[in-house]
């Protein structure tokens, strides 16, 4: 330097200058940026146990388990607004419920329930069967049904041919009290009955309805002769299914679809060659 002209120091001086405050105005910008890149998880954030919980908390929303409901508990919903009080399990009304209610499950709103899942006397039935309109169904003699469950029959009887299974409409259709009594009294006794008054379930209920207790007197059942698997199938269709275990000619107007039954909790079991749909109440295999 000492030699260098006094020009060439001076430009030298500058250059060092210049050269300076470059190179601090970039150090400046890298730190700046760093300050900016937000911290990174340490890799033992990837650990479970005790080390873990020195790592910040993730925003992983914890799963919801599932709902379930069993099928007694959808039955049970689908008939609350329709029966008050509900029956207690061993009692005879709960047994008539658990064998012959699954029509108090039903959501079609044309379908006229009676308030009680059976009746004591010939008058309250008689009373109740007074508020139905009642219609006649085109088939056999005097054969009378609930307006819907006659529409429904009638529309199949159009293009089917269904065989009722004695050809007398005031025992296969809509009965009276003291029909479904002579019924029962022609297939058991007193005794049993009283032991179904207790809640017990006895092997004749899926042949004869206890007096007061069956689906004809609502208008709502009728019973029909052998069926081929169309007829089967039409019925289904139009919302007809077998709903008493083990009681073959008796079909019912359930006046629903196969998928909500399911959904309302109904069992459906096959015997032979008939698929019965039961209420989830039934406890026998
Ligand atoms: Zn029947």
């Amino acid at each position: 330097m000492r030699n260098l002209p006094k020009q060439w120091k001076w430009l030298v001086v500058t250059l060092c200058v210049v050269v300076g405050l470059v190179a601090s105005s970039a150090i400046a910008q890298i730190s700046q940026n760093e300050s900016k890149t937000p911290l990174q998880p340490a890799p033992d954030c990837q650990l479970t146990g005790a080390l873990a919980k020195l790592c910040p908390p993730t925003d992983t929303p914890t799963p919801t388990p599932p709902i379930i409901i069993d099928d007694k508990s959808k039955f049970f919903n689908a008939i609350a607004t329709k029966l008050n009080p509900l029956p207690t399990p061993k009692t005879y009304e709960y047994l008539i419920l658990q064998e012959y209610g699954g029509i108090f499950a039903t959501t079609n709103p044309q379908i006229q329930l009676p308030p009680k899942v059976a009746f004591d006397t010939a008058k309250e039935t008689k009373a109740f069967q007074d508020t139905l309109k009642q219609v006649r169904v085109n088939a056999g003699l005097d054969c009378f049904l609930q307006a819907p469950a006659a529409a429904s029959f009638n529309t199949i009887l159009r293009t089917t041919p269904i065989p009722l299974k004695s050809g007398k409409g005031k025992s296969d259709c809509l009965r009276t009290f003291e029909t479904t009594s002579r019924f029962w009294h022609r297939s058991s006794n007193q005794k049993i009955l009283q032991k179904i008054r207790q809640g017990q379930l006895q092997p004749i209920m899926r042949k004869v309805a206890p007096p007061g207790s069956s689906q004809h007197l609502w208008g709502l059942a009728i019973d029909l002769g052998q069926l081929n698997p169309r007829q089967t199938q039409i019925l289904n269709q139009n919302g007809w299914f077998q709903t008493v275990k083990g009681d073959q000619p008796h079909w019912t107007y359930l006046g629903m679809s196969m998928e909500e039954l399911i959904q309302l909790g109904f069992k459906k079991q096959v015997i032979g060659r008939n698929t019965y749909w039961l209420t989830p109440l039934l406890t026998d295999k």
